[in-house]
């Protein structure tokens, strides 16, 4: 479902991803864990066409989406290809970015209605539908700054839901929760993991990541160090690198 290929990316002189192999299959979850500063975020970013990488290749399903060699572009998307290739992939962020003028059903219904070409009652229904699978049909006519955090982070994950991803990417969805919010947010994702979504989940949660991945990344300095079940990253790590993160963390 994902593919990159030893994929480099810099700031200037900043040498951000330093060669990265990664393969995501579908129905696949793969969680991310690494120290601040690794080059998660940026490496989630590639994926969505959000950064242009340096050099490497990146494939989405069977797209070649982006090849760069040495700052040579060798295949560029159209805005239009790459806009539709990105709604195969849904984001949730750690801020929840919710539209605070919308309702939380208008969040869900603003982007489909403009792509999708479905029928309004058709939209609603769906998006109700979507916020009854988070626990939140009843904040539907609600603006989000009357919803908690957690619940804005539901809504959050339904909206990215609506567009019908293939893919769902999450960079540290509950860090800028309080703690007793963080758990009915996790229960979403895990759900949704159980339902066999492709899901790649950049996170500090290392629970989660040993009870739901099926794929745990550690990630140090813009490179892959080590990766393998959440048993053998957890329990038996083989890299100095990684043992001393766990120490940290754990
Ligand atoms: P992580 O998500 O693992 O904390 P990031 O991918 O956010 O790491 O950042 C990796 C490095 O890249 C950091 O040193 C960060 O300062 C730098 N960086 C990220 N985005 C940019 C940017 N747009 N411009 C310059 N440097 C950046
Ligand atoms: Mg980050």
């Amino acid at each position: 479902m994902i593919k990159l290929k030893n994929v480099h990316k810099s700031f200037g002189d900043l040498e951000v991803l330093k060669g990265i192999n990664l393969t995501v299959e579908e129905g696949e979850v793969v969680c991310i864990i690494g120290p601040s500063g690794s080059g998660k975020s940026t490496m989630l970013r590639c994926m969505n066409q959000l950064e242009t990488i340096t050099s490497g290749k990146v494939f989405i399903g069977f797209n070649l989406i982006s090849h760069m060699e040495e700052g040579e572009d060798l295949l560029k998307l159209s805005e239009k290809e790459a806009s539709k290739l990105r709604t195969n992939l849904g984001m949730v962020f750690q801020r929840f970015n919710l539209f605070p003028h919308l309702t939380v059903l208008q969040n869900l219904t603003i982007a489909p209605a403009l792509v999708k070409g479905l029928s309004e009652k058709d939209l609603v229904r769906k998006a109700e539908d979507l916020l009854r699978s988070v626990g939140l049909y009843e904040k539907k006519d609600e603006y989000p700054n009357k919803l908690s955090g957690g619940q804005q982070q539901r809504v959050a994950i339904a909206r990215a839901l609506a567009m019908d991803p293939t893919i769902m990417l999450f960079d540290e969805p509950t860090s800028a929760l309080d703690p007793e919010l963080v758990g009915e947010v996790l229960e979403v994702m895990k759900k949704l993991a159980e339902g066999g979504m492709t899901m790649v989940v950049v996170t500090h949660e290392m629970g989660f990541a040993r009870e739901v991945a099926s794929r745990v990344i550690f990630m140090d300095e813009g490179q892959i160090v080590e990766e393998g079940t959440p048993e053998e990253i957890f329990d038996h790590p083989k890299m100095d690198r990684t043992k001393a993160f766990l120490n940290k963390v754990l």
